[in-house]
């Protein structure tokens, strides 16, 4: 782990006179040199549009493109790379789905579930489409230990339900969800399952057949990648009946004035110019995870930095910790407090005033903060680039704010 850290030179700087210690990955990760050079390289020597060019650049920024769909379809065991479809990040990805299939396969009386602990951009769409056709929104309540009350997945998964989408770590409370279990009770009632993996995928090796998942969406600048891109993983068995998302260039074989017919999946789901650069610079996200990042290490750093995190912020008077801390301890890779009498905005100004980086606020999501009682908390969240050190500052920082006020 100490070998990476080398490769983000972000991390090499001062917030006034302290070192800058990240621990935001969270709500985005920092990108190694090897990402940064692979979207200069483009820039510098393949830039073109994609598909519809006869001339060098062109087909080498097809290529480029391609190819990079081809290594993240691998990285996440797609059965095909045509499973794969580019998409802004999870929030795009979620959307297409409810857009297109499910405006497709809902109707009244349908049931749609999902979990209590879900990010906004796996609530919203499932909101919006229920409203749009009369299905029903149902939910998989929290334990107060912070995790998804699995016992009641029998009463709640019904001949009626259509869709569970649910999200494979909790981006509040680090849970992580046992989705292969949920996929397994969903299909044995006919229902398709969506997995939310934009906080899983950076910390962990994802293999959709194995979970086998119908959709699994997330965002590439979470996973050491760009902004602005993202994955939508699609079934093979579900792309005939799709319809296309947005309507224009690059979707269609054959358009005459009143009618088109499209292409198939995924550049049917792919309209206009996409980020070429930047799925680039996905692949070269996902070469730097193949080459750099040994999972089971990662998987055992993290956890130690949680670990030291928990054990210092637990004695500590007025400090309130969520989620389920015993197995955040061996497999988490964050920690969501709050100190009480304060807000947590405040909170995040006095750690920013140490050169620390954290998230406050309810972290877009509401319900769930609404539930734990508290509209906002800190969440300290890490990668294989932070240390222990940076951990012990930290503990020592909270120490001295809620001590010395
Ligand atoms: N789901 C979860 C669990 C998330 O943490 C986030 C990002 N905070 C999203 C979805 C949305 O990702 P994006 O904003 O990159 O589309």
């Amino acid at each position: 782990m100490k070998n990476m850290r080398k490769d983000f030179p972000i991390l090499n700087q001062k917030v006034g006179d302290k070192p800058l210690i990240y621990f935001d990955t969270a709500a985005t990760s920092q990108r190694p040199q090897q990402v940064i050079d692979a979207l200069s390289s483009f820039y510098t020597d393949s830039n073109a549009n994609i598909h519809r060019g006869i001339h060098m650049l062109s087909e080498r920024a097809t290529e480029l493109y391609e190819t990079a769909r081809e290594k993240i379809a691998n990285f996440i065991g797609a059965a095909d790379s045509c499973e794969v479809v580019f998409t802004r990040g999870a929030t795009e990805g979620i959307n297409i789905v409810a857009e297109t299939w499910g405006m497709e396969n809902l109707k009244a009386g349908d049931e749609i579930l999902v979990s209590e602990m879900e990010h906004h951009a796996n609530l919203l769409p499932w909101q919006r489409l229920v409203q749009r056709t009369g299905a029903i929104l149902k939910f998989i309540p929290v334990t107060p230990g912070g995790t998804l009350a699995m016992d009641k997945l029998d009463e709640l998964i019904t001949p009626r339900t259509k869709l569970v989408a649910v999200t494979h770590a909790s981006n509040v409370l680090g849970t992580h969800v046992d989705v292969k279990t949920i996929a397994k009770k969903a299909h044995a009632v006919g229902a398709r399952i969506l997995v939310d993996a934009a906080q899983s995928i950076p910390h962990e090796k994802i293999d959709v057949q194995d979970l086998d998942c119908d959709f699994l969406a997330f965002s590439g600048h979470k996973m050491l990648g760009p902004t602005g891109i993202g994955i939508l993983y699609i079934k093979k068995e579900l792309h005939k009946a799709l319809p296309p998302y947005q309507v224009g260039g690059g979707i269609v074989y054959e358009v005459d004035f009143n009618d088109a017919q499209w292409l198939e999946v995924p550049q049917r789901l792919e309209a206009g110019t996409p980020a070429i650069a930047q799925a680039v610079g996905l692949g070269a996200a996902v070469d730097y995870m193949n080459e750099r990042v040994n999972f089971d290490e990662l998987k055992k750093h993290e956890a130690a930095l949680t670990t030291r995190a928990i054990e210092g912020l637990a004695p500590l008077p007025k400090v309130r910790l969520f989620g389920p801390l015993e197995d955040l301890k061996k497999s988490g890779h964050l920690v969501n407090f709050v100190v009480e009498g304060m807000h947590a905005h405040d909170v995040a100004e006095y750690l920013n005033c140490n050169g620390i980086a954290v998230r406050a606020g309810h972290h877009c999501a509401q319900p769930l903060a609404k539930k734990l009682g508290v509209p906002a908390s800190v969440r300290a969240s890490f990668h294989g680039y932070n240390t222990l050190d940076e951990v012990d500052s930290f503990v020592t920082a909270m120490t001295g704010l809620v001590t010395e006020g």
